[in-house]
C-alpha cells in the first residue's frame, strides 16, 4: 500500500471521543461529499469513499473501534494490510444505483438482515504476531491477550430492556419488506429494526441498545513447530461472541518471523556462514557451529575450498505438518590473516617457496601441478584444462 493511512478519527473529521451516533452522522455527511457520483471525472473519489468507508466500517463497531485505539491499523486489519475483501459485499458485484439504495444496505441493516434475523456466528478476529527464529522453529504457546464483541449478557443480545422489545411497524414483525427497483421486486430486510421483527422501545441499560459488549479475554495460542512467515494459525471458537445465541467466530493468528541475525532461512532449511583462516582450509579440522538446535561439529577436509558448502542433515527447521527436519548448511569463506608475526611471515614464504618448487618439476615432467577434485571431473568429462 503506498498512499500515507490516515488516521480513521481524522478521515471522518471527528473526535477520539465522538459517540456512536455521532460518527453515523459524519460519515452519512462525508459518504455524500466523497462519494464517486457525485464527483464525476475525480479519479480520486473513488479511493476517497473507501477510505472514509474503511473509516466508518471499523470505528462504527465498538469492538473493532476498542481494537483501533488500542492498536492502530494492524489491530483491525491483520498484518500487514487492511483487508479490502469487506467491502466486496458492501460495493462489489451488487450493482448499486444510487445512494440511497448504499444507504439502505450500510445503514438499514441490510447487512445484518440479508445474513438473516436470527442467531448468527460472531465475527472473525485477526491479530499479527511477530515471534523469532528459534521460537518458529520449535514451536511455542502464546498468551494474546484481546479485546473482543460478545452479546450483552443482560438482554441476551436484543438491546431491550426487559419488557422493552415491541413488534416493529414498519415490516410488522416478518423482518423483512418488499422493495422495488424497476419492474423487479424483491424482500430486503426491514431497515428499521435490521431484520429482528421486532423494535426497541426501551434500550438495554448495560449495553445501551447495541445488544453487544465490548470485553477483553486471554486466548493462550499454541504456535506448532515449522512455522513460517505469513503462516496463518486459526483457533477456532476465539472470534466475536455469537449473534443472539449463535456461534462465536474464529481467531485467526497471522505469525511473521523476524529476520535473524546470522541464520538465513529457506523453507525448512537454515544457511549460516563459517569463516576460518586460509590454515584451516587447507589443513582441515573439525569446527563448532551454532545451529537452532544448539552447537555442532562439523568437518573441514584437508585442502577444501572457500565457498564449500558444508551439510549437517536433519538440523534444521521442522518440515510444518510433515515428519522430519530441514537441512542446516554451513558456508565456508576463508579469512586473510589480520596481522603476522615476523615467525609467521618467514613461514608463509616458506610455503610459497616449496609450491613454486613443486609446480616447477611438475611442469617438467608434464604432470598437473595441482589436481583436485574439480579437475579429475573435468579429465572424466574430457574437457581441457
Ligand atoms: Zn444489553
Ligand atoms: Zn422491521
Amino acid at each position: 500500500m503506498t498512499r500515507a493511512r490516515r488516521d480513521y478519527y481524522e478521515v471522518l473529521g471527528v473526535p477520539r471521543t465522538a459517540a456512536g451516533e455521532d460518527l453515523k452522522k459524519a460519515y452519512r455527511r462525508r459518504a455524500l461529499e466523497v462519494h464517486p457520483d457525485r464527483n464525476p471525472g475525480d479519479p480520486h473519489a473513488e479511493e476517497r469513499f473507501k477510505e472514509l468507508t474503511e473509516a466508518y466500517t471499523v470505528l462504527g463497531d465498538p469492538a473493532r473501534r476498542a481494537r483501533y485505539d488500542a492498536g492502530g491499523f494492524d489491530a483491525v486489519s491483520g498484518a500487514p494490510g487492511f483487508d479490502p475483501s469487506i467491502f466486496e459485499g458492501i460495493f462489489g458485484g451488487q450493482g448499486f444505483s444510487s445512494l440511497d439504495d448504499l444507504f439502505e444496505q450500510f445503514f438499514g441493516g441490510g447487512a445484518h438482515a440479508a445474513r438473516g434475523a436470527g442467531p448468527r456466528r460472531g465475527d472473525d478476529l485477526r491479530y499479527g504476531l511477530e515471534i523469532p527464529l528459534e521460537e518458529a522453529a520449535a514451536g511455542t504457546e502464546v498468551k494474546l491477550r484481546l479485546p473482543r464483541a460478545e452479546s450483552c449478557p443482560k438482554c441476551e443480545g436484543s438491546g431491550a430492556a426487559p419488557g422493552g422489545l415491541v413488534t416493529c411497524a414498519t415490516c410488522h414483525g416478518r423482518g423483512s419488506v418488499v422493495a422495488r427497483v424497476g419492474f423487479v421486486q424483491f424482500a430486503q430486510g426491514c431497515p428499521t429494526c435490521g431484520g429482528r421483527g421486532r423494535a426497541v422501545r426501551k434500550r438495554c441499560g448495560e449495553c445501551g441498545g447495541d445488544g453487544r459488549i465490548s470485553t477483553e479475554r486471554t486466548v493462550r495460542v499454541r504456535i506448532p513447530a515449522g512455522v513460517d512467515d505469513k503462516t496463518r494459525v486459526r483457533v477456532a471458537g476465539e472470534g466475536d461472541g455469537g449473534y443472539l445465541g449463535g456461534p462465536p467466530g474464529d481467531l485467526f493468528v497471522d505469525i511473521s518471523v523476524r529476520p535473524h541475525a546470522t541464520f538465513s532461512r529457506d523453507g525448512a532449511d537454515i544457511h549460516a556462514t563459517l569463516t576460518v583462516g586460509f590454515a584451516d582450509l587447507v589443513l582441515g579440522g573439525s569446527f563448532e557451529v551454532p545451529t537452532l538446535h544448539g552447537p555442532e561439529l562439523v568437518e573441514i577436509a584437508p585442502r577444501t575450498a572457500p565457498g564449500t558448502p558444508l551439510v549437517l542433515r536433519g538440523r534444521g527447521v521442522p518440515r510444518l505438518g510433515r515428519s522430519g527436519r530441514g537441512d542446516h548448511i554451513v558456508h565456508l569463506t576463508a579469512r586473510p590473516p589480520q596481522a603476522m608475526e615476523p615467525r609467521e611471515r618467514e613461514l608463509w614464504q616458506e610455503l610459497r617457496e616449496l609450491e613454486s618448487a613443486r609446480r616447477a618439476r611438475a611442469a617438467e615432467s608434464g604432470e598437473p601441478a595441482d589436481r583436485n577434485l574439480f579437475d579429475r571431473v573435468k579429465d572424466f568429462l574430457g574437457g581441457e584444462r
